[in-house]
């Protein structure tokens, strides 16, 4: 693996996951080789957002990653019930990365994409200082509860060592059906002070869009669907991160 990104976020249900598989998708889709290891231990939502309701196998006590989309995938979520816990906490967190993410056979990939665990709790804490990263992009929507929890997230990779790439502002505006209208539902500009405030770049704003709410449901990202908005704007945070790497 030649470079570990971390996709966090301070508060849950900003859209981390979401972003982690359009973006994954978005980078792939340029020609890289790209893995997901799904370590929101709490709420392990990859294998949904891809459409993966099959295993991974194991193969000589390593663990094979399930491959979808031109991507490989790995998640606790995939071996519910297999006696891997639904609860993790203290020494079970450092348990989860020796024997169940340490034992991932990923093969050759340019980027392996981190989904964390959001805020800057016990968990994200270990797998912050577990997994040697190259760096974090941190979702945010520019709502003032998330904007206020992100900045202690910042603290956490701040005090770990971790160099935050960007930003990315999601559920950013609204666009009103059939006009060339936008409405800002969650506040505006919280994405830019942040970003300023930290002195790391904007790597995009994604649109509150219905369609990529329905596409994570059905386990077909969004950015699949070419030349829609969604598509465009997370191509374009793929294209900058890049640019940034
Ligand atoms: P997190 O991983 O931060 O908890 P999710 O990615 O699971 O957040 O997103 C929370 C919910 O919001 C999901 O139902 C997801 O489909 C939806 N969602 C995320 N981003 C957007 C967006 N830009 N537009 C519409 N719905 C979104
Ligand atoms: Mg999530």
């Amino acid at each position: 693996v030649r470079r570990v990104l971390a996709v966090a976020s301070g508060k849950g249900g900003v859209g981390k996951t979401t972003v982690t598989v359009n973006l994954s998708l978005a980078l792939a889709r340029k020609g890289h080789r790209v893995g997901i290891l799904d370590a929101d231990l709490h709420g392990p939502d990859i294998p949904l957002m891809l459409g993966i309701t099959e295993r991974p196998l194991g193969s000589g006590g390593m663990l094979l990653p399930v491959e979808r989309h031109g991507l490989k995938v790995m998640s606790t979520g995939m071996l519910a019930g297999e006696g891997v816990p639904i609860i993790w906490r203290g020494a079970l967190v450092n348990k989860a990365v020796k024997e169940f993410f340490g034992r991932v056979r990923w093969g050759e990939l340019d980027f392996l994409v981190v989904d964390l665990p959001p805020g800057t709790g016990d968990a994200p804490l270990t797998l912050v200082q577990s997994i040697p990263m190259a760096g974090v992009v941190m979702v945010t929507t520019p709502q003032k509860v998330a904007l206020s929890d992100v900045r202690r997230a910042f603290g956490l990779f701040r005090a770990k060592e971790v160099p935050v790439l960007g930003v990315v502002e999601n559920m950013s505006f609204l666009r009103v059906p059939g006009s060339d209208q936008v409405m800002e539902v969650f506040g505006s500009g919280g994405g830019e002070k942040l970003a300023k405030a930290f002195k790391v770049p904007l790597l995009g704003k994604i649109p509150l869009d219905p369609a990529i709410r329905e596409a994570g449901d059905a386990g077909r990202p969004a950015v699949l669907d070419e030349g829609s908005e969604a598509a465009r704007a997370f191509d374009e945070v793929a294209e900058r991160l890049l640019s940034v790497l």
